[in-house]
């Protein structure tokens, strides 16, 4: 499908962990008694980079439905708690997500209801299969499937049943309200896991850290989104630029901002722009430099910029992706504003209010 699948490094660690436990493990969820314990380790192996290639099949059932939606899909990851895709956006429309977010789970199950009714069927023609290694294998892959297909349909969010919960809710409310509901679905899942987790499992518990973080963090992220998408950089940037020439001193800089209140100023030689400087940039001149350095010897010369047509939306993305505090608007080659971090969070507290 064109997708780049990554490796994360945590995936190296959970890899010799999962084979321990099946090396560990005795019949029929483990080779602890098969054999030689060169055999155990290697059929323990094999079987943990089986059950990774189930998960990433798991990950691409989800890859298939996005794209016939036209979503793109950067990658996906496979890291300590399975598999991660990362796309472009999250499609809006209930349905779309519904079935998304469905068609992980359901690959699995599909993948585990086929293994063990092979072994079922298998068994009953030939009696001494049930005692080979490779029945016990498909035994293992089976049901951790089945269990990774129900696990990921409770509706924790943002677990792919949290998902469909929230799919659920925006066919009846705002995508935000549903979002909303969803993440508070999820954060109680989450609290009940780990106590669970604490009881039982330490991987429950992991797993409920990951699940709640990812709630808040999503439930405040698409509230950002969804509410700047309606405006665009026009309606709430500076109109007003303020510039520094590039052979200004930076003690004069220092000066200036004091008396200017901004952090951040593009450098401008006429009309054409040269650079951004910004606080972070002086303070790492040392003192007994300032005299002599100049603007254009610490600013930033590739200079993130977007048109005034953007949404607020694109520009929050913009700064957040590159760390930056401040865009500069530019409308066909001119400097038509500026829009900081600031401005953009005080019109979201006037917005969500
Ligand atoms: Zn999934």
């Amino acid at each position: 499908m064109g997708i780049p699948i990554k490796i994360h490094i945590t995936f190296l660690l959970i890899l010799p962990i999962f084979a321990l436990v099946f090396a560990t493990n005795p019949q029929p969820y483990g080779f602890a008694d098969i054999g030689s314990s060169a055999v155990t380790y290697g059929l323990s192996l094999l079987t943990t980079i089986m059950l990774f290639a189930c998960v990433l099949l798991h990950e691409l059932g989800h890859s298939y439905i996005a794209k016939s939606y036209g979503i793109e899909i950067r990658d996906i990851t496979l890291m300590l708690l399975g598999g991660v895709s990362s796309m472009e956006e999250i499609p809006r429309e209930p349905s779309q997500e519904l079935k998304m977010a469905f068609a992980g789970p359901l690959v699995s199950l599909i993948i585990g209801i086929v293994l063990i009714g092979l072994n079922i069927a298998v068994s009953s023609f030939v009696p001494t299969y049930s005692s080979t290694w490779i029945y016990l294998m498909v035994n293992i892959l089976g049901s951790i499937n089945i269990i990774l297909g129900l696990f990921n349909l409770i509706p924790a969010f943002p677990m792919d049943g949290g998902r469909i919960l929230r799919s659920f809710f925006a066919q009846r409310t705002s995508y935000i309200q549903a979002t909303h509901y969803a993440a508070t679905v999820g954060k109680m899942f989450a609290f009940l896991m780990a106590l669970l987790g604490v009881v039982s499992n330490l991987w429950l518990l992991l797993i409920a850290f990951f699940v709640y973080m990812g709630a808040s963090e999503e439930d405040k992220s698409t509230t950002v989104t969804v509410s700047l998408e309606r405006y665009k950089i026009a309606d709430i940037m500076s109109e007003e630029v303020i510039s520094v020439p590039p052979e200004m001193t930076i003690e004069e800089l220092s000066h200036f901002m004091f008396e200017n209140k901004h952090l951040g100023y593009p450098v401008m030689e006429g009309n054409s722009l040269k650079g951004i400087v910004t606080f972070t940039d002086i303070r790492n001149v040392l003192p007994h430099e300032r005299y002599a350095a100049l603007v254009s010897d610490v600013m930033t010369q590739d200079v993130v910029t977007l048109s005034s047509d953007a949404t607020a939306a694109e520009a929050f993305k913009v700064m957040t992706t590159n760390n930056i505090g401040r865009i500069l608007v530019m409308d066909n080659g001119n400097v038509a504003g500026i829009l900081s971090r600031t401005d953009l969070m005080r019109s979201l507290m006037l917005l969500t209010e």
